[in-house]
């Protein structure tokens, strides 16, 4: 079947409505993540402050440990104390010089010179005086004033004190080692120093601007801080974004997913899948009624919806619409299997009685539908026989479909069922196509039952219907007999299957086996459905 263009119309509303509600979401996410991206790059560096300190304090132990057997004795930088010096800067990694240092503060020996005499920094002595472990850190600048020297000093147990220089871009391997932001500002403070620099970068000194993460070390007078620059922010932004993005269409997806499961699910056809799914369907029964034997004959089956919101809807609004959707061969198989169940069910009732199933213009289109029922009910004259199907009389068919339609009911025909043309009398076609198809059954619609009055001119439309039947020799059921007088006036014509309120209402099972009690049918009635 094609597709109307109201669908196309609707179908892009919907994807438009989808787009929009995608877009929010992807807008959402990204809102939501600005504090989480602040989490992580908190995180991130502080992660990163820690282990750079970490790794200082550690190489700042290692010099220091290289340093224990130079001061644990009184020295006074003979050549082999000298030798002693130079091997170990050999020895130590990245140390460039040593020197011992008398309690005063004089460096009266180095590594390179041998004895000499240079005065340590006061500031820098009274530190080292005060460092409860006998080592402190200092970072000197040269005379020149461009470069730095990094000094480990330790002091040992007789007054003798040592101290190792290191040239200061260790502090920057140190820090940058594993570091995935080469690009992110950063100064180490050695008592108040600063080198700054960043990972791929000589240090030199600088200040750094107050808008600094610092992280302190425990062991060292050392300081780190990184400088979060808008640059920096950026860059880790562009870096970072692929979570929000992926969070994004992660939530898009099921977002789309769940709202195509749902408009699915809304969409009418699928109601009425889900209708039928659910058991909000129900078949109910109303009887065909006998006078002369005061009893049924039969039962129309007639659906009923129950609706969970819209409580119960009445067939003349859902059986249209199951047509235009093309959903009413899935509910006339329902009532098609509904009436083999009751009949199984039921073997002494159905005996001699029929159930009575509409069928809709739609399905007597279909080519297969007569080929389908007469597969279900297969071989078994036994259901056949207590089927009559009902054709209402308002067919508004082309000539072509007209054929098509009649070669179905012949088919259906030839199988053994029994044809009704239902609502006799409404429609415009109704003569010509009594003399196209032999009906067995003719059913006159309720509105000439309404509006029997002696005065009428329904009453000679009426009579005029019952005599064609009877000279066709096909048997005549009224509808929508309400009313004492109606049922009588239809006797005194000689039409004795009558169908209505006066009777019965629709019901469901349950209730018709209660209500047959009440009308005392036991045995079953001899009528027009049961040759048997
Ligand atoms: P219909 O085939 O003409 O069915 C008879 C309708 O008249 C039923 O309406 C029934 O409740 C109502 N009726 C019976 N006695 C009286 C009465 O004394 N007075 C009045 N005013 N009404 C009476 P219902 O059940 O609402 O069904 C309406 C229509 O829906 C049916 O008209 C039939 O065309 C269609 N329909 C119902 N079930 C099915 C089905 O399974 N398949 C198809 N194709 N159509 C169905
Ligand atoms: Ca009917
Ligand atoms: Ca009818």
């Amino acid at each position: 079947m094609g597709t109307k263009p109201q669908d196309h119309g609707k179908r892009a509303g919907l994807n438009r409505l989808l787009l929009r509600d995608i877009a929010v979401i992807y807008l959402l996410t990204f809102l939501v993540s600005v504090p989480f991206y602040f989490w992580k790059l908190h995180s991130d560096l502080t992660g990163l402050g820690v282990s750079a300190l970490a790794r200082i304090d550690q190489f700042v132990d290692q010099t220091a440990n290289s340093l224990v057997p130079l001061v644990s004795q009184p020295k006074t930088c003979s050549p082999s104390e000298v030798a002693q010096l130079r091997e170990t800067v050999f020895r130590s990694y990245r140390v460039k010089e040593i020197g011992l240092i008398r309690p005063k503060g004089e460096v009266f020996c180095t590594s390179n010179l041998g004895p000499t005499s240079i005065q340590i920094y006061a500031k820098t002595l009274s530190r080292w005086h005060q460092a409860a472990d006998g080592r402190t850190l200092a970072l000197v600048r040269a005379k020149t004033g461009r470069t730095h020297s990094l000094f480990v000093y330790l002091q040992g147990p007789h007054g003798m004190g040592a101290n190792a220089l290191i040239p200061p871009d260790v502090l920057n391997e140190l820090v940058g080692k594993g570091f995935p932001f080469p690009e992110l500002p950063f100064a180490v403070k050695v008592a108040g120093n600063a080198l700054a620099g960043v990972v791929n970068a000589p240090l030199e000194a600088g200040e750094m601007d107050p808008d600094t993460l610092s992280f302190h070390s425990s062991q060292n007078p050392v300081e780190l801080q990184f400088l979060v620059t808008p640059a920096f922010q950026r860059a880790y932004m562009l870096e970072q974004c692929w979570i929000p993005l992926v969070l994004g269409s992660l939530f898009s997806a099921i977002y789309a997913f769940i709202s195509r499961r749902r408009v699915a699910r809304q969409s009418l056809p699928a109601t009425f899948e889900w209708a039928l799914k659910n058991k909000e369907l129900e078949v109910f029964f109303q009887p065909i009624m006998d006078t002369d034997l005061g009893g049924p004959l039969g039962f129309e089956l007639l659906l009923r919806w129950h609706h969970p919101v819209h409580g119960i809807i009445s067939p003349m609004i859902f059986i249209p619409l199951a047509e235009q959707l093309g959903k009413i061969g899935a509910l006339t198989d329902f009532v098609i299997e509904t009436a083999i169940g009751f009949i199984e069910k039921n073997p002494g009732l159905m005996k001699s009685r029929y159930l009575a199933i509409n069928v809709s213009r739609q399905l007597l289109l279909d080519e297969h539908f007569a080929e389908r029922v007469c597969r279900r009910c297969g071989r078994s004259q036994h259901l056949i026989r207590h089927l009559l199907l009902e054709v209402t009389e308002d067919l508004a068919f082309s000539d072509q479909e007209m054929d098509r339609a009649i070669t179905q009911l012949h088919l259906l025909q030839q199988h053994g069922f029994r044809i009704a043309v239902d609502d006799f009398g409404t429609g415009y076609s109704g003569l010509d196509l009594l003399r196209r198809f032999p009906f067995d059954v003719v059913k006159i619609d309720k509105v000439f039952i309404k509006e029997l009055l002696p005065e009428g001119n329904a009453v000679a439309l009426l009579d005029s219907m019952i005599g064609l039947a009877d000279g066709l020799g096909m048997v005549v059921i009224a509808e929508g007999v309400e009313t004492a007088q109606q049922a009588d006036s239809l006797l005194q014509r000689g039409v004795n299957h009558h169908q209505g309120f006066y009777y019965a209402k629709p019901m469901p099972q349950s209730v018709l086996l209660s209500w047959l009690a009440t009308v005392g049918v036991a045995k079953p009635v001899v009528a027009m459905a049961a040759e048997a």
